[in-house]
């Protein structure tokens, strides 16, 4: 008797847990407009565009000052360190799309974003991990919204936490710097100004799909930003690529491992201490 009394409590504690990840998903709806001719997708993420500007509809997020020099973490010692400001970590961790050598170049000892030499993919894969990355949007403000200090953290090549500078540079929330792009807006904005590092330190659990392709648990994402929390355990809703000006794309099945990449957007970002854990992935629950 005491025996099935404890298998209902874990059976209902498992329900429990699986329904509160679903509860966390919003309601997304999808419609298809004619534009100039031509079908353009939009996506409505409980019931907000995609990249939507009016801030009456999609408010931007509240901004928080960082604490004076927060959350610049040097590797623990069981790290894997991809960049330590060497041309031998460079080399050793990382290339471009092809496998061949990167074209970003070091400059006063951190990684600066060449535009057009593409995205630079770690050679090591990853699935679920804790990753540091430090960056700085340039000195030099050239652009404005999605132009200025545009790069981008992609775990496993395809889930992008937004790099971007975002001090009084004012886009859409969901494009913003920390956002999980075109899913999710940061809680807060905790962006230092251009030229000043900044921190991320990333949470990430990779999704996982069946054998037909078809996501079964979303991935899930954690963000602190020079020591702030801007995404909460978020479940990724779907994928974070483009899919035209408002919508984003869905999950596409891939393997458990691949590399991290940094994005070149055309902007001279730079990059310094970037180290990684890997986690196991959690257990499945029914
Ligand atoms: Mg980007």
């Amino acid at each position: 008797m005491k025996y099935n009394y404890i298998s209902l409590i874990a059976v209902i504690s498992a329900v429990h847990i699986h329904a509160a990840e679903d509860m966390s998903q919003p309601v997304i709806t999808k419609e298809i407009r004619k534009e100039n001719g031509k079908d353009v997708p939009y996506m409505f993420i409980d019931g907000i565009k995609v990249h939507e500007t009016d801030t009456s509809k999609q408010p931007l997020p509240p901004v928080v000052t960082p604490g004076e020099g927060a959350a610049m973490t040097a590797a623990p010692s069981d790290a894997t360190v991809l960049f330590d400001g060497t041309e031998a970590s460079l080399n050793r961790n990382w290339s471009d799309r092809a496998g061949n050598p990167t074209k970003w170049k070091i400059v006063d000892g951190v990684l600066e974003s060449v535009r057009g030499a593409g995205y630079i993919h770690s050679k090591q894969t990853f699935g679920s991990c804790q990753l540091h990355v430090e960056w700085t949007s340039p000195t030099k403000v050239e652009g404005k919204g999605q132009g200025s200090g545009n790069s981008g953290v992609f775990l496993m090549n395809n889930y992008e936490v937004q790099v971007l500078d975002s001090y009084e540079n004012v886009t859409y929330a969901d494009g913003q710097a920390g956002a999980l792009y075109g899913r999710s807006k940061p809680l807060v904005n905790a962006c230092r100004k251009p030229g000043e590092w900044q921190s991320y330190d990333i949470i990430f659990h990779r999704p996982l799909f069946d054998e037909s392709g078809k996501v079964t648990r979303r991935a899930t994402m954690t963000v602190i930003h020079n020591g702030v929390l801007i995404q909460d355990h978020v479940v990724l809703s779907g994928g974070t690529g483009w899919d035209g000006p408002h919508s984003a794309s869905e999950y596409v099945a891939h393997a458990d491992k691949l590399p991290f990449a940094l994005q070149d957007h055309g902007n001279p970002v730079r990059f310094r201490n970037i180290w990684i854990r890997e986690l196991k992935d959690k257990p499945v629950t029914k």
